[in-house]
């Protein structure tokens, strides 16, 4: 494992050592129930990994939202909950931790990503406008195109290249930003940088990329928001890949980066380390009192927005602990970054380098001889199960589903499997274990087949489709 450097507390690590800087006190048991079994509920529930009970799943990595281990200081938060329909307590101390950490005075409670999507763009969006960004979230573009916006993609073309080293492969192309707010000029509803990039691997954004968008952006007279999920992640990211940043502290390095928006969506369930919870956070009064009357309409009053006071609490905590540097390099280097980098060791493709969250292989070189009609990235998600009781998630042709004008599968550039990390849940153990079976899937791999639709769901179809194997 790496050298750790001198930790905050001053510590001075000189062992070839690291060790997660928190420790157990509640444990929940997980059980893998028998090849044979696995095999059964698999062809039970149409080899779709969502239809399966969690109590059949021995390691879950099919999400890091809502599904991290929340601290003992969060617990306690829990118990303080103040319930009161308004006016809350924890409403106010979770306030506090937003604008102490960000430097946004206002903020708006939502009960999690998709509710702060839904009540900004019915504001900020009028039917026919474009928000261009690097690459958007799938809810995130969905909402967009609710309200009848169009979304822009401007990632660099580096990301395309699964193997190719770029420190920041989230980063914007700014000539395709600039061309784009200069063909919809007054169109454009506002610019949304997402960080870390999710759809492209949880990959990060630099703070020269952002500093250069924010300056491109201004000449224009638009708006720059955040989309901020994974904000702590990318700050991690920037201090440890970007010059002239090691010395800084992280929470120094998050304000450089709100300095340059007008406000973040967040979802808190990803870097808040809470169950559910989210935000929307900005700068400008006006906008926020605009957006009161549609945010109390959707979500609930302001000082609740679809959050219990207890969940608020935890919300305010972990807003704290997510940016502990020693929990993120332990989290994104030493866990994230350790799975991937031992996978890559023996011969398996994935997209490097390793983003912040999860582990994506690149199934098109895993599966060489299953064509994209025949769903590489699922079939390999079921052979994980399979093999070891594992929960990973498709990030391919069958989420990409059909283009709606011609009806045809829509084949991505990419055909990812995703192994999602929660957070300060699995122990250097259970991810010895993934790359232990996912190691044994590739020896394999030749003889796993192809899946055809049995059922396949007109929309959102990844969630409910079933499939039968070609044999
Ligand atoms: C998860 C996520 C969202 C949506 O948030 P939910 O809490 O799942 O509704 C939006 N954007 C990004 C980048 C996300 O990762």
């Amino acid at each position: 494992m790496k050298k750790a450097e001198k930790n905050e507390m001053g510590i001075d690590d000189d062992a070839e050592i690291f060790a997660p800087p928190y420790k157990t006190k509640v444990v929940e048991e997980i059980c893998l129930i028998p090849k044979k079994e696995r095999i059964k509920k698999l062809k039970e529930n149409g080899f779709n990994v969502f239809n399966l009970d969690a109590e059949d799943i021995f390691i879950d990595l099919l999400t890091d939202s809502g599904t991290g281990a929340m601290s003992d200081k969060q617990w306690a938060g829990v118990m303080r909950g103040d319930e009161s329909y308004a006016g809350s307590k924890s409403f106010k101390r979770m306030k506090k931790a937003i604008q102490d950490i960000t430097g946004f005075k206002y903020v708006l409670p939502v009960h999690q990503g998709r509710g702060a999507e839904q009540v900004f763009d019915e504001l900020m969006i009028k039917a026919g406008q474009v928000v261009p960004g690097n690459a958007h979230f799938d809810t995130t573009k969905a909402h967009i195109e609710y309200v009848n916006g169009r979304a822009i993609d401007c990632t660099i073309a580096e990301t395309l290249d699964t193997e190719k080293h770029h420190p920041f492969k989230g980063n914007l192309n700014l000539q395709k930003l600039e061309k784009s707010l200069n063909e919809n000029k007054d169109n454009v509803a506002y610019v949304l940088i997402t960080i870390t990039c999710n759809t492209v691997g949880g990959q990060p954004v630099s703070m020269e990329n952002i500093k250069k968008t924010a300056e491109i952006v201004k000449k224009y007279n638009v708006l720059l928001f955040f989309d901020g999920a994974r904000f702590a992640e990318n700050a991690y990211f920037i201090k440890k890949r970007e010059q002239g940043y090691q010395k800084k502290t992280m929470r120094e390095i998050v304000k450089e980066m709100m300095d340059c928006v007008d406000g973040m969506l967040m979802s808190a369930k990803k870097d808040a380390i809470v169950n559910m919870g989210g935000f929307i956070a900005l700068r400008d009064g006006e906008i926020y009192k605009q957006l009161v009357p549609i945010a109390i309409l959707r979500e609930g009053f302001i000082t609740y927005g679809g959050m219990n006071g207890r969940d608020m609490e935890a919300l305010a905590q972990g807003m704290y602990e997510g940016i502990d540097e020693r929990y993120l390099e332990y989290y994104v280097d030493n866990q994230v970054g350790y799975l991937g980098e031992e996978l890559h060791k023996q011969g398996i493709p994935v997209i490097r380098p390793i983003g912040g969250h999860a582990v994506f292989i690149d199934v098109k070189k895993f599966l060489l001889h299953i064509p994209q009609s025949q769903f590489p990235s699922q079939a390999l998600c079921c052979e994980l199960y399979i093999e070891g009781g594992i929960r990973a998630v498709e990030i391919g042709t069958l989420l990409a589903g059909r283009n709606p004008d011609t009806g045809e599968n829509i084949y991505p550039e990419l055909e990812l499997l995703r192994l999602t990390i929660p957070r300060r849940v699995y122990s250097k153990d259970h991810l010895d274990y993934v790359v232990k079976v996912i190691t044994k899937v590739w020896k394999h791999r030749e003889s796993i087949k192809g899946l055809e639709f049995v059922y396949e769901p007109p929309i959102l179809r990844h969630f409910q489709a079933t499939f039968k194997r070609i044999e």
